[in-house]
C-alpha cells in the first residue's frame, strides 16, 4: 500500500474531542490530520435535515461556552467572529401526568422562587442548596475536569488536599436520590434534581451523591444557546481548525492504529497507510482497542464495563407552534425509579418513559417552515445489547404521543408531518460509540470517575485518547476537557522527549 510523506500527529475522528485536540496541538506548532469515517464533522454533535426542517441531531443543551471560547483565545482569535451564543431566560419547562407545570430559570434566586411557589419547598433553604452547589462542584472541578488522573502530580497537589479534606461533603458515599430526599420534602423536586443523572447517561438511584452538583452548571452560570443550533458549535471548530492549517480526510476510517515497538508510528486507513509521530483517537475506546489495536493488551475490564444510557430520539417535524412549549420541555414518567430499573436492570424502556423536547426553532426560526416546529424527542434507553429496537421504537412513538397528548390536553399526532428516527444502533453506526452510549460508560457506581480510561498510557508511546468514552466522561465540556488534558500530556511528554 501507499505510504503518504512524514506529518506530525493524526487523529482519529472529528468530534468534538477530537476538533478541540487539534486545535490545541496546533497551537503547540504541531501539524494535524484528522482522520474522519463521516462525510462531515461533529460525531454526536451534528445535524440532520428532513422535509424543510433542520434538527441538531445529539446535543441540545449548551452549557460552560466559555471552554469552547478559550479554543478560539488560544489560536488568538475572536470567537464572535466565528460564532455567537445567548444565555437562556427559561432554562426548562417541566410538565407532570396530574397537570403540574414548572419553568425553572436563569438565576438560581427565581429559581428557587418557583419551586417554593408550584412544588411547596421552602424557597430559603432550595436557594442555599444551588447556590451551595458551587463550593462543591469548584472542588470536584479542580481534582476530577481538569488534570490527568493517572499522573501523581494531580494526587500530590495543594488542590488534590482540598479534596481529601473535603470527601465526606462531595457525597462519594451516599446515592444522588437519597442524597436528594434529604435535601426536599416533595418527591416531585427529588425527581426535578434526580433527573441530572442523566446527563451523563447513569441512574440517580445508584449515581453517587456526587453528581449533584451538574444543577450548578444551569443556575449559578448558564444554560446557553448557540446562535444557528448546536451544530454552530461543530462548524466553528471545523472552520478554526481550517483556518489553523489542520488537514481533514473525510470518508476515511481509520483500520489499524500502526504500532511498532510499544509505541503508534501511524494509522492504516481506507485509503492508504500515513506515518505519524504520535496518533490521539476520539473513536470511542472499545472500538479503538478492539478494532484498531488487535495485537495490544486490552483494559478488558473497562472495556465491559456498564455502558451509559443511550436513547431513541424522534426528529419530528410539526405543523403547529405550541405556545405552551418552551426551548427545552421535560414530560416526567410517574413512576422515575421504574423507568431507571427498566433501562439500567431489565435493558429495556419503560412503558410511561420521561420524555424530553428540544424545539430549536423557537429560536432560530430558519430551521421550521413557517407556524411549524422542529421537535428533538429524545427518550433514554439502555445502550444496545441485542434488544428488538424496531419493536421498542414503535411502541415508543405510540406512547410519547399519547403521553404528550394527555399532559398538554389534546392531540398532537395529526401535526407531526415529517419523521426521523435515531436507535442506539443507528447511534454507534454513526458515531462508533460502543452500544450507541451516549457518555462512554456509566458512572453507576462512587469509582467510575477515577475508572475512565486515561488519556495517556505509558503502556502504548505515543497513543493519546481524547473524547466522551476516556477521562473526564461525556458531554461537551468534559470532551473539550479530556481535549486540554490529552494536549497538555502531549506538551509534557514532548519536553520529556527533547530532554
Ligand atoms: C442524542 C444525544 C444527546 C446528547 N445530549 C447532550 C447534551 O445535551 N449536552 C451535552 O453536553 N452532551 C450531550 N450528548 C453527549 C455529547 O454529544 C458527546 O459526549 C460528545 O459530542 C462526544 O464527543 P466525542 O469527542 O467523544 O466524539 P463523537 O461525537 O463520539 O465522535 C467521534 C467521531 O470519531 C469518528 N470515528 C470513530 N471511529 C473512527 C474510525 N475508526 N475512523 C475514522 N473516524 C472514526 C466518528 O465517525 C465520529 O465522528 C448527547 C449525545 C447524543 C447522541
Amino acid at each position: 500500500m501507499k505510504m503518504h510523506e512524514n506529518t506530525k500527529i493524526g487523529v482519529i475522528g472529528a468530534g468534538v474531542g477530537g476538533l478541540a485536540l487539534a486545535i490545541r496541538l496546533v497551537c503547540q506548532n504541531q501539524k494535524v490530520e484528522i482522520f474522519e469515517k463521516n462525510a462531515f464533522p461533529g460525531g454526536k454533535l451534528s445535524s440532520i435535515e428532513k422535509d424543510g426542517f433542520r434538527f441538531d441531531a445529539g446535543p441540545s443543551l449548551f452549557t460552560l461556552p466559555t471552554l469552547v471560547d478559550e479554543l478560539f483565545e488560544l489560536a488568538e482569535k475572536n470567537p464572535r467572529e466565528y460564532f455567537n451564543y445567548q444565555r437562556l431566560p427559561e432554562i426548562c419547562k417541566y410538565f407532570w401526568e396530574d397537570g403540574t407545570k414548572l419553568s425553572t430559570l436563569e438565576s438560581a434566586q427565581e429559581t428557587a422562587k418557583a419551586i417554593a411557589s408550584t412544588l411547596g419547598e421552602d424557597e430559603k433553604s432550595t436557594l442555599k442548596f444551588l447556590l451551595g452547589l458551587k463550593k462543591k462542584y469548584n472542588i470536584i472541578s479542580d481534582l476530577f475536569l481538569g488534570s490527568s488522573l493517572h499522573k501523581i502530580g494531580t494526587w500530590t497537589s495543594k488542590k488534590a488536599l482540598m479534596g481529601y479534606l473535603n470527601i465526606p461533603r462531595l457525597g462519594l458515599f451516599s446515592k444522588m436520590h437519597q442524597y436528594h430526599t434529604t435535601v426536599f420534602k416533595n418527591p416531585k423536586t427529588v425527581q426535578l434534581f434526580d433527573r441530572y443523572a442523566t446527563y451523563n447517561g447513569s441512574n440517580p438511584y445508584q449515581t453517587p451523591a456526587t453528581l449533584s452538583i451538574i444543577p450548578h452548571l444551569e443556575y449559578n452560570i448558564g444554560a446557553f444557546f448557540p446562535e444557528g443550533g448546536m451544530i454552530a458549535i461543530t462548524n466553528a471548530l471545523y472552520q478554526l481548525a481550517l483556518d489553523l492549517g489542520v488537514i481533514f480526510h473525510f470518508n476515511t476510517g481509520v483500520e489499524r492504529i500502526l504500532i511498532y515497538e510499544s509505541t503508534a508510528v501511524g494509522l492504516s486507513t481506507s485509503k492508504g497507510d500515513f506515518h505519524f509521530d504520535a496518533i490521539a483517537s476520539n473513536s470511542d475506546i472499545r472500538p479503538s482497542y478492539l478494532q484498531l489495536l488487535p495485537d495490544v493488551e486490552a483494559p478488558k475490564k473497562l472495556l465491559n464495563q456498564e455502558k451509559s444510557s443511550s436513547g431513541i430520539i424522534f426528529y419530528w417535524g410539526m405543523n403547529k407552534i405550541f405556545d405552551e412549549l418552551g426551548v427545552h420541555n421535560i414530560f416526567f414518567s410517574d413512576n422515575y425509579q421504574s423507568e431507571f430499573e427498566a433501562i439500567f436492570k431489565q435493558k429495556s424502556l419503560s412503558e410511561d418513559p420521561t420524555v424530553y423536547i428540544h424545539i430549536s426553532s423557537k429560536l432560530e426560526k430558519k430551521d421550521a417552515p413557517e407556524n411549524s416546529e422542529n421537535w428533538f424527542v429524545l427518550i433514554n434507553a439502555p445502550a444496545n445489547e441485542g434488544q428488538n429496537w424496531d419493536e421498542l421504537v414503535l411502541l415508543t412513538k405510540e406512547r410519547v404521543l399519547d403521553k404528550v397528548s394527555r399532559i398538554l390536553g389534546y392531540s398532537i399526532r395529526e401535526h407531526l408531518i415529517a419523521e426521523d428516527i435515531l436507535d442506539p444502533i443507528k447511534i454507534e453506526q454513526r458515531t462508533s460509540s460502543s452500544g450507541g452510549a451516549l457518555y462512554g460508560n456509566a458512572s453507576n457506581n462512587q469509582f467510575a470517575a477515577f475508572l475512565r480510561h486515561p488519556n495517556y498510557r505509558p503502556a502504548i508511546k505515543n497513543l493519546y485518547w481524547v473524547g466522551g468514552s476516556v477521562h473526564p466522561g461525556g458531554g461537551i465540556p468534559l470532551c473539550l476537557s479530556s481535549a486540554k488534558i490529552a494536549a497538555d500530556l502531549y506538551q509534557k511528554n514532548a519536553y520529556f522527549r527533547k530532554k
